[in-house]
């Protein structure tokens, strides 16, 4: 099933849900306005303007098509770096979930060796066959945000175009000689401050999502270290750009594929590449506990000019603030949150889940070793533990901003309302939410939430 054909079967019973218009090309934005006058159009670019240079020294997505051809000119990351010495207006926004709860999670595992002895994974760093040397849960950290191609995972059209996307992301972190392992270990480096911070927080007691604000904005530093990378391994703003690999049923469709080849590696005999590359998929299991992952449409929020990225940016942000109720096969329900919140305590029942799976997902890579035999594929032990995308859909806690049918909730002011329109532009949207200023760190429930 497609992921848009599961996004409607998942869409139809969904309670609450009212529209409010019928269709409407949303998707063409101003580019093809023909009833706007000129003054209004020239005004709505300028906002453009200013929101795309706002929003390109904030966050990971490149505001728009300019930006990411810009991201490839020298010019453009100095700029950047110099806007990352200023103190950070909001919450440094990333992806999916942080440098360190990526890594957190990884290096946290019990890991079987070969020898017959186990390890703390923190411990006992895996060397890759280009001379790489990574903890599983530095892999985890890596993979997709910083190492992946320009064919995303889940575009493959079956389970073998799959797994060769997969190897193809993998040859760029674990084979390639051209740039690492220099590369990788300039990334860790940059990284590094953030992790410090962030475990020193866990270990006096403090939330790590105070942490956050007060760090500065890596996202020069990392562009300026992926900038001259070739075509097929893009710099990490443009990896940010493609990036649904990371979000609902891709994410699935993503883990099952590296797990799959991870299984067969181990079962061949080499487990610590099975390890290694099962460490790469893991990223899109975590992921797939991230609030703003879990009911975000990201695959559809995507076009030429990049507007649609910046509303699933919105979106993504806003479910991650305020959570979501899930619950998963395995019977447990609980609220997750999202980016920088998994080590914070509200977020306890989702980093135990997460880890479960991680565990779990690592602890199959052993049993294909020992026994020669490999899961069976998609019946992965996982997904047991990761809530439902159907329990996120049907959520109530907050009306979504976007529904997996491309409908906008209607008044993006009102949180909690679920009323639904067609009618709406990707560009207005965006400049919608920033002027609301509701998306302004800590973003909450609104007035008309009952929360
Ligand atoms: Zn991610």
């Amino acid at each position: 099933m497609s992921a848009e054909t599961q996004a409607k079967v998942l869409n139809k019973d969904i309670p609450g849900y009212e529209s409010t218009s019928g269709d409407h090309d949303h998707t063409s934005d101003v580019g093809s306005l023909n009833n706007i006058d000129a003054e209004k159009l020239k005004l709505l670019h300028d906002e453009h303007n200013h929101l795309r240079s706002r929003f390109s020294q904030l966050i990971s997505i490149p505001a728009c098509g300019e930006d990411i051809e810009a991201a490839g000119k020298l010019d453009y990351v100095h700029w950047k770096l110099r806007q990352a010495e200023e103190p950070p207006k909001r919450n440094k926004d990333g992806l999916g979930f942080e440098f360190p709860e990526h890594s957190y999670l990884g290096d946290s595992l019990k890991l079987a060796w070969d020898d017959g002895k186990s390890y703390i994974a923190k411990n006992k760093p895996i060397t890759l066959p280009n001379g790489l040397k990574l903890t599983y849960g530095e892999i985890n950290a890596l993979a997709g945000d910083f190492y992946g191609t320009v064919n995303p995972i889940s575009n493959g059209k079956d389970l073998k175009d799959q797994q060769g996307r997969f190897r193809s992301a993998w040859h760029w972190l674990a084979e390639d000689t051209t740039r690492n392992p220099n590369e990788a270990e300039k990334i860790l480096n940059i990284l590094s401050v953030e992790a410090k911070r962030v475990q020193e927080a866990v270990d006096k007691g403090q939330d790590p999502s105070e942490v956050y604000p007060t760090l500065k904005d890596t996202n020069a530093a990392l562009q300026l270290a992926t900038i001259t990378r070739p075509a097929e391994c893009p710099s990490y703003l443009v990896l940010a750009s493609i990036n649904w690999d990371h979000f609902g049923i891709d994410a699935r469709t993503a883990y099952n594929a590296c797990h799959s080849v991870a299984l067969e590696t181990a079962a061949n005999g080499d487990l610590q590449t099975g390890y290694a590359m099962n460490a790469f998929g893991d990223h899109f299991l975590q992921d797939s506990f991230a609030a703003g992952h879990m009911r975000t449409p990201r695959r559809i929020l995507h076009n030429s000019t990049n507007a649609a990225d910046l509303c699933a940016k919105f979106m993504h942000d806003e479910d991650n603030a305020i959570g979501l109720d899930v619950e998963s096969p395995a019977g447990k329900s609980w609220r997750a949150y999202g980016d920088k919140r998994l080590l914070d305590k509200v977020d306890a029942d989702n980093k135990n889940e997460a880890w479960n799976a991680v565990r779990t997902s690592a602890d199959e890579i052993y049993q294909a070793y020992k026994t020669k035999k490999v899961t069976e594929y998609p019946n992965y032990g996982a997904w047991e533990y990761a809530p439902t995308l159907e329990s996120a859909q049907q959520n109530q806690l907050i009306a979504p901003l976007f529904r997996p049918d491309g409908q906008r909730r209607a008044d993006i002011r009102k949180r909690c309302e679920y009323k639904y329109t067609n009618s709406y532009w990707y560009l207005t949207t965006a400049l919608d939410c920033e002027a609301s200023g509701l998306w302004t760190y800590p973003i909450e429930p609104t007035d008309d939430c009952k929360i």
